[in-house]
């Protein structure tokens, strides 16, 4: 399984990539959207774990983009927030987000976490016809 963590935050991002690589996931990283777009147009991954709050287009921007997008719409996304804010699960449904977790990152729950959505099936909206 394969899995981009799009972060901002070099500390997360890195502290994130290590507790899923060390669980066999194939991890690749980008510090931001448009980056992000880049490598997807290799790679698709199974699941993103996607930081809202970023440099340039947000995350809710880019979840929405893709899964708006046939080739992308069945890759898990899971939005990241500092924002313990509420409406923001409410936001990140909204733009496709199939879950929703807040940082910072609980190193034990990650991985549970991930597990768990890796093994739900897609969203209706989102397997198409
Ligand atoms: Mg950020």
């Amino acid at each position: 399984m394969k899995i981009l963590i799009v972060d901002d935050n070099p500390t997360n991002l890195k502290l994130a990539s290590e507790v899923l690589a060390c669980e066999g996931y194939v991890v690749e990283s980008a510090e931001d959207a448009e980056r992000a777009q880049e490598m997807l147009r290799h790679s698709v991954p199974d699941l993103i774990l996607m930081d809202i709050a970023l440099p340039g287009m947000d995350g809710l921007t880019l979840a929405r983009l893709l899964k708006g997008d046939p080739a992308y719409q069945h890759v898990r996304i899971v939005a990241l927030t500092a924002f313990a804010m509420k409406g923001d699960d409410q936001k990140a449904r909204e733009a496709g987000c199939d879950a929703y977790i807040t940082k910072p990152i609980d190193t034990r729950k990650l991985p549970v976490q991930v597990a768990e959505i890796l093994q739900r099936s897609a969203s209706p909206k989102a397997k198409g016809t």
